[in-house]
């Protein structure tokens, strides 16, 4: 029969059947369908600096990575993001053994599990987390183990005490996102200081996201876990333009960490693409180049934006943890009397005309998940003022 596939087994092997297709695919249908402004998906609706852009169009004119570039990147990045380290966090790499150009972060996270882990290993994350981190997981045939981050004082916090105790004589690694998304939270020294001891006590490795580097806010402070003590030999540091130079197309990320680590990674990567990005390697050089008035602008408008939506948000009756990074905002709905993300999701664009994402997709314990939403402000101000009108007139009372 056409449409039906000859075996009775699915298709889709068991590894990957809870996984689906995800939400971002559905409500970004329901976005369109309904004519609603789409604060569900985390991408900015204008792109990056035009000098940026125009280095990847003089790369393509040029010739330069149209063929396949270099494995590990092409020099001039790996030059680059080793001096970006060097010059933020007084981080040392030697760009040619302990820097691994990836097709963003999303392959690095890919490579560094399925590089690191064998099957049966624990793998420790911060719940709710980004949906790679499951898949990912699953992919390396490791076992995900969530500790879930928690309301508290107007944020969301690690519990260190739950944290230790997750740990087994099975855990393998800690899968860390700093800043984290989606509830925004940045963690501080005090929690990098006891998640590295952790590390070294338990002789863990670390794998960490920290793609929002750059997007932190009042006075929050992105410290890589690779700078705290006995972390420089056993972490895998995750970065990416996409989110830093708004340019989330180009897909080109970065691993850092020892020749060892890098290695396995690459062992890898090279599997997976094999290379990616050529052209926009060279403008992702450049841009990681730019004066810090680039970096601290880039700041200063989305914390704008930041403020901008959280007031429409507080003032429609929603309870807002304000983030200290990152783009995104999670909300509590219960003060709205509802206590479902899934059905609130799934009604607002009728209701409102937003679209949002409910966190439980970020959870395993989908419960715990259910009365946060998530809505992102990488959008243009007038957006975000027409949408906080448009919740404020839906839900305000
Ligand atoms: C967007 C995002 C990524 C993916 O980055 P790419 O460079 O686009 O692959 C990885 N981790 C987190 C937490 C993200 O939000």
């Amino acid at each position: 029969m056409a449409g039906m596939t000859s075996s009775a087994r699915p298709p889709l092997n068991r590894r990957f059947a809870e996984f689906g297709t995800t939400i971002f695919a559905e409500m970004s249908a329901l976005a369109a369908r309904t004519g609603s402004i789409n604060l569900g998906q985390g991408f900015p609706d204008t792109d990056g600096p035009d000098e940026v852009r125009e280095a990847a169009v003089r790369a393509l004119r040029e010739g330069r990575g149209n063929q396949y570039p270099p494995g590990p990147g092409v020099p001039e990045l790996r030059t680059a993001i080793a001096a970006h380290q060097e010059r933020r966090y007084g981080l040392v790499h030697d760009p040619d053994t302990e820097v691994l150009v990836t097709a963003g972060a999303t392959e690095a996270i890919a490579a560094a599990l399925l590089a690191l882990l064998e099957p049966g290993d624990e793998v420790i994350a911060f719940e709710p987390y980004y949906d790679s981190y499951a898949a990912s997981i699953a992919m390396a045939g490791g076992t995900r183990v969530p500790v879930t981050l928690r309301p508290h004082e107007g944020g969301f916090r690690l519990d260190l005490d739950e944290l230790r105790a997750a740990v087994t004589d099975r855990t393998r690694l800690l899968l860390v996102n700093t800043p984290h998304n989606p509830t925004g939270a940045v963690l501080t020294r005090e929690e990098l200081s006891a998640i590295a001891a952790l590390a070294v006590e338990r002789d863990l490795l670390v794998v960490t996201d920290e793609v929002y580097e750059h997007l932190v806010f009042d006075d929050a402070e992105h410290l890589p876990l690779a700078t705290f003590p006995g972390m420089r030999e056993r972490t895998v540091t995750i970065g990416s333009a996409g989110k830093t130079f708004s340019f989330t197309g180009w897909k080109v990320g970065w691993v850092t960490a020892t020749p060892e680590l890098v290695g396995a990674v690459r062992a890898v990567k090279q599997f997976l693409t094999y290379v990616a990005s050529g052209p926009f390697q060279y403008a992702v050089a450049e841009a990681l180049a730019l004066p810090d008035s680039y970096f601290a602008a880039l700041r200063a408008d989305l914390l704008a934006k930041r403020d901008l939506l959280a007031a429409g948000l507080t003032e429609a009756g929603f309870e807002v943890f304000r983030p200290a990074g990152t783009y995104f905002i999670t909300t509590d709905i219960r003060p709205l009397g509802e206590k479902d993300g899934f059905a609130f999701c799934r009604a607002l664009p009728e209701r409102a005309g937003v679209v949002a994402i409910p966190n439980a997709v970020f959870y395993d314990d989908r419960e715990t998940g259910a009365p946060f939403v998530r809505f992102a402000f990488c959008k243009r101000t007038e957006v975000l003022t027409d949408a906080a009108e448009r919740l404020r007139a839906a839900f305000a009372h």
